[in-house]
């Protein structure tokens, strides 16, 4: 629940944005975001707004998120919300946007999603990373752009992770083996150079939905210019969607070899990031993935 004059702020504010009345709205809790609290507001003859609500220090992060949706909005089959605005009031930060009725991805979706996929992906630079540096969760992402692949995965995926897990304690052996896994990498893996396609950055099963016509939606991404394996690899990571998804984005961007090792090293950001913001419950994850890297490339 929002205290009373955080809720009266937002309120005020949200009828300044809109133009509408909204201090009478209705407030309920709605989704179960890992990072922010988020609100439907209702009222009457209105659709409703989705907002997130945290703390004062998280605009950056809900500016960084406006980016994000509107680069993804830019894929014709992918039902993005809309951004209404950001705001930083007395005591918290909040974003509003386009409130959408979601279901989870069910078998009768999982094509067109992976169409859409692809189509998404099918947007392209000539380099990888973006102009902007943005949020995985609550972890920093740098997206300096690079034109070389592997490159930017080094040096701006794994390398601050690795960083940053060492603050966190990971043991010395581990971090050393990490180290090796970073230096090979250039050259182990420098026959494949993937396109550079924009991402959703933070695919797992939880961002994605369909809406109440069944269209694919993503929202909370992570966005950047790289390769589409990555999305691909997250999508399995907690939960997978059906073998239809996959089938019907392979028609449009055909599997390339080596996948399954590339998956691996695309695993391992995520399992260090999640090391790195939730603890070492995911330690186990951090070892077994970065360990078989090792004896697959080196
Ligand atoms: P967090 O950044 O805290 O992880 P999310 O952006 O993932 O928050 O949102 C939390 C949940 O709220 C999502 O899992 C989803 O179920 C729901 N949600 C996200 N965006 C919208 C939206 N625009 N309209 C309705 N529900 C949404």
């Amino acid at each position: 629940m929002l205290r009373g004059n955080i809720q009266e702020g937002i309120l005020d504010w949200l009828s300044e944005l809109l133009g509408h009345d909204y201090q009478r709205a209705r407030v309920e809790a709605s989704g179960a975001g890992c990072i922010n609290e988020t609100y439907e507001v209702s009222r009457r003859n209105s659709p409703s707004v989705f907002i997130k609500v945290g703390s004062p220090a998280q605009l950056d992060m809900y500016e960084k998120e406006v980016k994000g949706l509107e680069l993804l909005r830019q894929c014709d089959s992918i039902h993005v919300p809309e951004v209404f605005g950001t705001a930083q009031l007395d005591s918290c930060s909040v974003l509003a946007m386009e409130f959408i009725s979601l279901s989870p991805l069910r078998t009768a979706h999982e094509s067109r999603f992976g169409a859409a996929l692809a189509q998404l992906h099918g947007i392209e630079r000539n380099a990888f990373g973006l102009d902007h540096h943005n949020f995985i969760g609550r972890s920093h992402q740098i997206n300096d752009w690079k034109s070389d692949w592997w490159e930017f995965y080094c040096e701006n995926r794994l390398l601050p992770q690795r960083k940053l897990a060492q603050m966190k304690g990971m043991r010395l052996p581990l971090l050393k083996d990490l180290d090796r896994l970073i230096e090979i990498i250039p050259v182990a893996m420098q026959r494949y150079q993937p396109r550079a396609s924009l991402l959703h950055g933070d695919l797992w099963s939880g961002n994605m939905a369909v809406d109440d016509t069944g269209v694919p939606t993503l929202f909370d991404p992570a966005v950047y210019f790289g390769d589409g394996e990555t999305d691909l690899a997250m999508s399995r990571m907690f939960g997978a969607p059906g073998q239809a998804f996959y089938d019907a984005y392979h028609e449009h961007i055909p599997q390339q070899d080596g996948h399954e090792v590339r998956s691996k090293l695309y695993d391992l950001y995520h399992w260090l990031n999640h090391f790195n913001l939730f603890g070492v419950g995911y330690l186990g994850q951090v070892e077994l993935t970065l360990e078989a890297s090792l004896r697959e490339i080196d």
